[in-house]
């Protein structure tokens, strides 16, 4: 009992250390909002940005209440470590994604993976002959796995985050980022640092989930206290565009590694000031049209059922 209560008690805490958050894409704080709690019933307040239109948590942690919140519960709550047929699946989604790259490129001479999970992708790149290889992970038990299943050692499988600071070891030809920039305070920022230490004529590979795609499936499990923004190809081909980045082709898959992936291949290039048109009301009647928040099977009772679940472990 004792697990139950302290697990609720650090769920509360989180929920009274959010504050009101700007839109990652634009800065500005003119929110729509349309659903106010998460799967985890934190109240994350998913909005549309009147300024730029992009949908965005306006509510959330930042700082300190962040940095412990990933400490202490986002684990548990996440379910990790993976069982082993999490990492078959892990290991299967690196499959799919490196013969799609390679398909569209063909074997880089070096790579970057920011956000390299448990390693799997890097491994199979270091196995396929990519001749450099690089990955930033800042989560402790990913990193750990991934020294011991595949023997990287820090000068391959860094600890740090990506940041301005950051130096990597070569001008990597392609740098893949796979469900990482919808979890960025300023996933702008982080563009721009692609931009400017990839390889000239460099591919980046960049996955998120599609919120225009179907994610009935999916539902309320959308949307967690971790993603602060829920991007649209409009969305994130303005957004890369303002940093650096032209979007060369798109692949959207309905289902397999997410319901509703958004691939996105670019390269640097100078922003032409081109803008998509983004029809926020559209995108927010379509969010109302996938949400169905009652239902049993992955609404709000689920996910008050979950909850339980993960307090009792
Ligand atoms: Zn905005």
């Amino acid at each position: 009992m004792s697990s139950f209560t302290n697990f609720l008690s650090k769920l509360r805490k989180t929920a009274r250390a959010m504050a009101e958050l700007a839109c990652p894409s634009c800065g500005s704080k003119s929110p729509e909002l349309l659903l106010r709690r998460d799967r985890y019933l934190l109240p994350i307040d998913v909005s549309g940005c009147k300024q730029c239109g992009l949908i965005y948590a306006a509510s959330g942690l930042q700082g300190e209440p962040e940095a412990e919140f990933y400490r202490s519960i986002y684990s548990t709550l996440m379910g990790w470590p993976p069982d082993s047929q999490g990492h078959r699946q892990y290991r299967e989604f690196a499959e799919r994604r490196w013969s799609l790259i390679k398909q569209y490129g063909g074997t880089p001479e070096s790579l970057l993976e920011i956000g390299a999970g448990f390693g799997d992708f890097l491994a199979l790149a270091r196995k396929e002959g990519v001749r450099l290889i690089y990955g930033l992970e800042p989560g402790n038990v990913q990193r750990e796995y991934a020294r011991r299943e595949y023997q990287f050692s820090e000068e391959v499988l860094s600890p740090e985050p990506f940041t301005a600071e950051t130096r990597v070891p070569f001008a990597p030809r392609v740098i893949v980022l796979f469900h990482v920039l919808e979890h960025l305070s300023q996933p702008g920022e982080l563009l721009r640092n692609i931009a400017r230490c990839i390889a000239p004529e460099g591919l980046l590979v960049l996955e998120v989930p599609d919120l225009r795609a179907d994610w009935k499936e999916l539902n309320l499990l959308q949307f967690h206290v971790g993603h602060r923004s829920y991007f649209t190809e409009a969305t994130l081909t303005n957004l890369l565009r303002s940093s650096g980045l032209r979007v060369e082709h798109i692949q959207k898959e309905p289902d397999g590694i997410y319901h509703g992936n958004l691939r996105v291949f670019a390269r640097p290039a100078t922003d032409d000031g081109v803008r998509i048109p983004v029809d926020l009301h559209a995108d927010l009647r379509y969010m109302r049209g996938q949400l169905q928040p009652a239902s049993l099977r992955n609404g709000y009772p689920r996910a008050f059922i979950r909850l339980l679940r993960f307090a009792l472990q």
